[in-house]
């Protein structure tokens, strides 16, 4: 197995993985350790290049130290890529894959994303213990999409507090995109605490099940964005909120759980010049995270204590939204600042 350092400002550590008997061929970002160790998912794409997967790394790992930062785990940021075809996946890969993790000793500690099944994460268990997001039966932590649900219940409470001087649900409409594992979740606990619920997603069996079950009204996909609302909660895919969307937002909030809603960040500034107040995507769903972070907690994973953590989203929103506030600056920002401040502590504390 061939691991060699690459050097890249800003970064802790990046390492690339050559190992000619599995094939294997992947990347590992250690962006920043400051608040712990350095915790993200694997994904296994088939880039073009190592400098596509690299770039892909680089991103994302940045990604989670400042969510892990704002979300207050304990935790760092950090990535890992598989350069690879996810319909090929043989047993070796993820051997070697458990020994490229373990050779960082724990400042990385990997768990699911993009293409890693349980399954893929339990070959590599069997060679490092840094992993995550195990199933609950192995005293993991388990299927995170439930808690980031919560989260993001918690999340829009926090911002209806904001936008209307409330946080109750009661009466208020809400615009779900995508009913899938988190927001079909969060559309019955939306129900539950007396929020009108309007559905639409692209998988028409989905909707009709989401009708039956629990009599919400649906719209089709397309043009969905201009139904009114009080809030829309975009909970399928990533860069939503895009020139084309938001001039038809029909909405006071936006508060959703899909990764990336702005389609670039001058898209936070076109929002706050609407009126329109947005819950960052990587604050408002980090329950998945917080719920992963209480694996590395002294007693192990503990649901009462996830779910106790998973209220601070309610505390950090309210700090992102002073921010914006008090410095005239789109919420997107204001979210990095305050993960930017949270870092600065914690290097002062370490130093
Ligand atoms: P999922 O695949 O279970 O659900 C996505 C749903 O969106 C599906 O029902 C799909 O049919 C629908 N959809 C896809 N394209 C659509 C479109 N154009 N219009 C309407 N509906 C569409 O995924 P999920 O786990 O619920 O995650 C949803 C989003 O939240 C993703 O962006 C994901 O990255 C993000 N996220 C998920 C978690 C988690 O814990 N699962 C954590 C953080 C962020």
């Amino acid at each position: 197995m061939d691991i060699t350092e690459l050097s890249v400002d800003g970064y802790e550590k990046v390492v690339r993985c050559r190992d000619k008997d599995s094939g294997l061929h992947a990347l590992i970002a250690v962006h920043d350790t400051t608040l712990g160790p350095a915790l993200g998912g694997m994904r296994m794409l088939p880039y073009a290049s190592e400098d596509e997967a690299l770039i892909d790394v680089l991103r994302l790992s940045r990604g989670m130290t400042y969510k892990s930062a704002v979300a207050d785990t304990g935790l760092g940021g950090g990535k890992s890529v598989i350069i690879g075809d996810p319909a090929i996946k043989p047993e070796a890969l993820f051997l070697a894959m458990g020994r490229f993790v373990d050779s960082l000793g724990g400042s990385y500690i990997t768990a699911e994303d993009m293409n890693i099944r349980i399954a893929d994460l339990e070959v590599v268990q069997q060679e490092t213990r840094w992993v995550t997001g195990l199933a609950r039966e192995a005293g993991s932590s388990g299927n995170p999409s439930p808690y980031t649900a919560y989260g993001c219940l918690v999340g829009i409470e926090a911002t209806l507090q904001e936008a209307f001087g409330s946080p109750d649900c009661k009466g208020r409409t809400v615009l779900i995109q995508g009913i899938g594992a988190v927001g079909g979740r969060l559309a019955e606990y939306l129900s539950k605490r007396g929020a009108e619920v309007i559905i639409c997603d692209i998988n028409e069996e989905r909707v009709n099940t989401m009708i039956q079950e629990h009599g919400f009204r649906s719209v089709h996909d397309e043009g969905h964005e201009a139904v009114p609302c009080d809030v829309y909660a975009p909970c399928a895919r990533g860069a939503t909120l895009n020139d084309v969307t938001i001039p038809k937002l029909a909405c006071k909030v936006v508060a959703g759980c899909a990764n990336n809603q702005l389609a670039e960040a001058r898209h936070g500034q076109m929002l706050k010049d609407r009126g329109i107040l947005y819950a960052p995507d990587y604050v408002i769903n980090a329950g998945g995270i917080i719920n992963v972070a209480v694996e590395m907690l002294p007693g192990g994973y503990d649901e009462s204590t996830a779910m106790e953590r998973i209220e601070s989203i309610r505390h950090n929103l309210a700090q992102v939204f002073e921010i914006a506030r008090t410095e005239d600056v789109p919420t997107h920002d204001a979210a990095d600042l305050l993960a930017e401040r949270r870092l600065e502590v914690g290097r002062a504390a370490k130093a």
